[in-house]
């Protein structure tokens, strides 16, 4: 791959490539020259937000109408001519050019950007009629809840174009959010960011190969290259890849001579805990990992081993929500009762069909779960036990009942963390469960698409898509429950592990 579209310190630049940069440095690169056959179609939820973006900006049209515009500089040219107070859509392009005080190169950047909304600067009313007519302030659009960098960026960028065209260069900008308040941004501070940010795009455009970043789940896991960027970074620098392996601690093991997952794994644990900023703990975690994914065996690390407790009924719990909607829409529990030596499994769905019902499915859920008062209840990881706090509070469930309930939960992924390491990438249920041979019946699915459907739900009526939430919250349960009996007969078998020794148990054959 090669891509070498731009001389460094020229070049031509969307806004929304500088923000895709600002996100990630390798993914506009790959838009731009990356293999686009390997591209993913764009993530449901992506669209769904896009949707959203939209219908916020109907409503901020509907509330103050203002001129619409088409895409040109003469169209905005034109509107600001005429004084509208309000203008709506449009694209801006202009060229900026300044010299780097970094490296004293000249740079010269086409940018464009489309545009939600310009208002007639407000400080300028009683100032003269042209002054007041020809200045505007850039308001952006977005549905995030609070005020992002990467979003006043954009309202700096903008500011910077407006000031080629109207000769001033607004020093506010405007954010207009989910909660359809208007935000003031001062823009001052960002402008020295925005350039240094076109320099660095130039920089790595002007570059054979896209520039290597680490893979992070929060960044990554709506991307259409993730998988593109996983299949690459399997082959080329699979070290990258173990989990605990973040983009801080990775530069720290290739300068100590740690560049690969055999490395890591025959190191002495004394080199490695003398590597500085790393931490013994760390390295020795990182250690275990890796010769956990050479062998393909789970190495245990809890000493002296525990069992998870084994009772005659026992409850798995998991819960859908939508932040779109602000609300925990499904709180599935399966309930595991032993009868006869044969275990019995039944799941109910607490559903809140309407965002409206929360606190009847909560309730409905803490009954169910009353009727089993002394099963444990198990999860994964610690997103069930915030939403019932929350819960909890918000409809004034009586704080002993709340108490007695969450004494309950046994947290499955903390219990995994502290016990065993695991020949795996990430430490997510779906990933420990799929390698246990768990299999969803949804294969795509995922906490992103769950958000989708609900809406979906709540947009269309269409009663599959909720049926879709149910099946996946159903196998999450499920899911945790083989995890559960893992661990239990694993518990039975493993060895301990102490002095730096490393013990290994058969695993089932995922
Ligand atoms: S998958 Fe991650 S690393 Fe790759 S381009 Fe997308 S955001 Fe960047």
């Amino acid at each position: 791959m090669e891509c070498q579209v731009a001389a460094a310190g020229q070049g031509s630049v969307e806004a929304e490539e500088l923000l895709a940069f600002f996100r990630c440095r390798r993914l506009p690169y790959l838009d731009r020259v990356g293999p686009q056959e390997a591209k993913l179609p764009p993530d449901n939820l992506l669209e769904q937000w896009r949707r959203d973006r939209q219908a916020l900006a109907a409503t901020v049209f509907e509330q103050f109408p203002g001129e619409r515009i088409g895409p040109g500089n003469e169209a905005l040219l034109a509107a600001m001519a005429g004084g509208a107070e309000r203008i709506y859509g449009g694209q801006i392009a202009a060229e900026l050019v300044w010299e780097s005080e970094e490296d004293a190169q000249f740079y010269s950047v086409w940018v464009s950007s489309s545009l939600d909304l310009l208002i007639r600067d407000p400080t300028l009313v009683g100032r003269s009629r042209r002054a007041a007519q020809s200045s505007y302030l850039p308001v952006h659009i977005r549905i995030g809840k609070r005020p992002k960098p990467e979003y006043e960026l954009v309202l700096a960028l903008q500011a910077e174009l407006l000031g080629s065209l109207q000769g001033n260069v607004p020093k506010q900008g405007i954010l207009i959010l989910k909660d359809g308040k208007w935000h003031p941004v001062h823009l001052s501070r960002r402008r020295a960011q925005v350039r240094q940010l076109l320099q660095e795009y130039l920089h790595s455009l002007s570059q054979p190969e896209p520039p290597q970043v680490f893979m992070a789940r929060s960044r990554c896991h709506l991307c259409h290259w993730r998988e593109h960027c996983r299949q690459l970074n399997a082959t080329a620098q699979p070290l990258s890849l173990l989990p605990g392996v973040t983009g801080s601690r990775y530069p720290l093991l290739q300068e100590a001579g740690i560049d690969s997952i055999e490395a890591l794994a025959n190191a002495q644990l004394d080199r490695l805990q003398a590597i500085p900023k790393l931490g013994s703990g760390v390295a020795l975690q990182l250690q275990l990992q890796a010769r956990a994914t050479l062998s393909r065996q789970p190495l245990w690390i809890q000493s002296p081993p525990q069992t998870l407790p084994t009772t005659p009924v026992e409850l798995y719990f998991d819960i859908e929500a939508d932040p779109r909607h602000n609300v925990a829409y499904l709180l599935g529990l399966l309930v595991v009762e032993q009868a006869e030596g044969k275990k019995v499994a039944n799941y109910h769905s607490c559903l809140a069909a309407e965002p409206r019902e929360e606190r009847q499915a909560w309730e409905q859920f803490l009954q169910l779960a009353q009727r089993y008062p002394d099963a444990p209840i198990y999860h994964f990881h610690g997103f069930e036990v915030q939403t019932c706090r929350r819960l909890g509070e918000q409809y004034r469930t009586d704080p002993r009942q709340v108490r007695l309930l969450l004494q309950r939960f046994v947290d499955l992924h903390a219990w995994v963390q502290r016990s065993v390491v695991l020949p795996i990438e990430s430490y997510s249920l779906k990933n420990i469960a799929r390698w246990l041979g768990f299999q969803w019946r949804l294969p795509d699915a995922n906490g992103a698409q769950s958000i989708y459907w609900y809406s979906q739900w709540l947009e269309t009526r269409e009663r599959r898509y909720l049926e879709h939430s149910l099946i996946y919250n159903e196998d999450d349960c499920r899911a945790t429950h083989r995890l559960k009996d893992w661990l239990s007969q694993s518990g039975v078998l493993h060895n301990s592990f102490g002095q730096n020794e490393l013990t290994k148990v058969a695993c089932p054959q995922p």
